[in-house]
């Protein structure tokens, strides 16, 4: 394997930085305490082609690879991660939709998605189904020509301004994990509605909601890849995201707060000298950095395998639990060379303390990515 990039994955390096920096940053801590969806940001990654990073160009992508696609997340969340957060989930439908959307249905919402500024969902958790997906209780039952769905989803990434949604619901529920459909259900179809958006500890940015389905009448075209096999896209979506969403994201955090904790350590005067003379923080530097490199190539390997095509759960389950881990600790001690100023808003450090946390969580939990890595092993 090369351990380099290529020069067009530099190129892209270079462009999402210098994005992030001129559009991302300026208003991170503004839409974090507003709790504003970034619309305009949103319009402007669509317009730019970095929503497009990774995806064909027949859809209007910009037709490169999953290393791009990756790169654009983490760069974005270097300085906002609850707008990568928006960007990348955003992605995982596109990629769901690509992966498992017939001719009509890609031609239907693909350009609009990559780069007409359409927002994509994926509704998957409920209320009493979160780490067991399995117990969903939205039902979809054939009518004629269509499929009446009813039922109620829970923190759905894009809720409200989503324009799709990818929505899993039980055909067959004697059948259990196979007898789940996924469909696309508009969000001007009558009977469906934005309920209850939440009011989170970070990603603040990043709308989180949940979505009623009360009689909503979808035709059997807008059912996503085969009758009954939702679950198993729900499971390839959810690899993909471990490692293009968390996995980027935790890098980009991780970097993020590394640049920052060495920058304030250097110019933060105690004792007649910078604090970064101080032997103590420089180990936890030193750790953070190691740690950093680690998670880094764990996650640009896997997002090569994937490229390639092959099926990786176990080592797209171990980059989200690595990769989380990884942000978590060196957001943590960043803070902690920030000393008292650390903890003031006016410190980026205090947001990504607060956004570093549903690294851990979402796309699974890290619980269920060892429960993952240990069935692979035991195997
Ligand atoms: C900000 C945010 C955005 C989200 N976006 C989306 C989205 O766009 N689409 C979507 O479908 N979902 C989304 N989710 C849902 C997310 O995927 C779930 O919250 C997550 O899977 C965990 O489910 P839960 O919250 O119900 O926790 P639970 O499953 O109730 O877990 C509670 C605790 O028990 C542990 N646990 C559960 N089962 C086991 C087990 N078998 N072994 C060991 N430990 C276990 C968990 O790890 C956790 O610590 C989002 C969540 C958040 C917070």
């Amino acid at each position: 394997m090369d351990f380099k990039l290529t020069k067009e994955q530099e190129m892209v390096t270079l462009a999402a930085r210098r994005f992030a920096k001129e559009v991302c940053e300026p208003i991170a801590e503004e839409i974090d305490r507003e709790h504003r969806f970034p619309r305009e940001t949103f319009n402007l990654l669509s317009k730019y082609g970095f929503v497009g990073a990774g995806f064909p160009k027949e859809y209007g992508g910009t037709g490169n690879d999953k290393i791009a696609q990756l790169i654009v997340v983490k760069e974005i969340a270097k300085v906002c991660a609850a707008t990568s957060s928006i960007l990348s989930i955003h992605q995982g439908s596109i990629n769901c939709l690509l992966k498992f959307g017939n001719k009509e249905q890609k031609d239907k919402y693909l350009r609009k998605l990559i780069c007409e500024g359409m927002v994509g969902a994926f509704a998957l958790t409920e209320d009493n189904a979160g780490s067991d997906a399995s117990n969903i209780q939205t039902t979809a039952v054939e009518d004629g020509d269509s499929y009446i769905i009813n039922g109620t989803k829970r923190f759905i990434t894009g809720a409200g301004q989503a324009g799709v949604y990818i929505v899993l619901a039980y055909t067959e529920p004697e059948k259990k994990t196979r007898g789940i459909t996924a469909f696309l259900v508009d969000s001007d179809t009558e009977g469906f509605s934005v309920g209850k958006i939440e009011d989170k500890m970070g990603i603040c940015a990043s709308h989180t909601g949940e979505l009623v389905f009360e009689n909503v009448r979808i035709p059997k075209e807008n059912i996503l890849g085969k009758y009954n096999k939702g679950f198993k896209i729900a499971l390839t979506s959810i690899d993909d995201a471990r490692v293009l969403t968390v996995g980027a994201q935790s890098l980009g955090i991780a970097e993020g707060a590394l640049e920052l904790a060495a920058d304030y350590a250097k110019s933060r005067i105690q004792f007649g000298a910078p604090v970064s003379k101080q032997q103590g923080l420089q180990w936890y530097l030193a750790e953070m950095a190691t740690k950093l490199e680690a998670a880094t190539w764990m996650t640009y390997h896997a997002a090569q395998m994937l490229q390639e095509g092959n099926r990786i759960s176990k080592e797209c389950a171990m980059v989200k639990l690595f990769t989380s881990e990884t942000a978590r600790f060196v957001v943590e001690r960043a803070l902690q060379i920030h000393g008292g100023y650390g903890y003031m808003k006016d410190y980026a450090i205090e947001r990504m303390y607060r956004d570093v946390k549903i690294t851990e969580l979402y796309e699974g939990t890290n619980e269920i990515q060892k429960l993952v890595i240990a069935r692979a092993v035991l195997n």
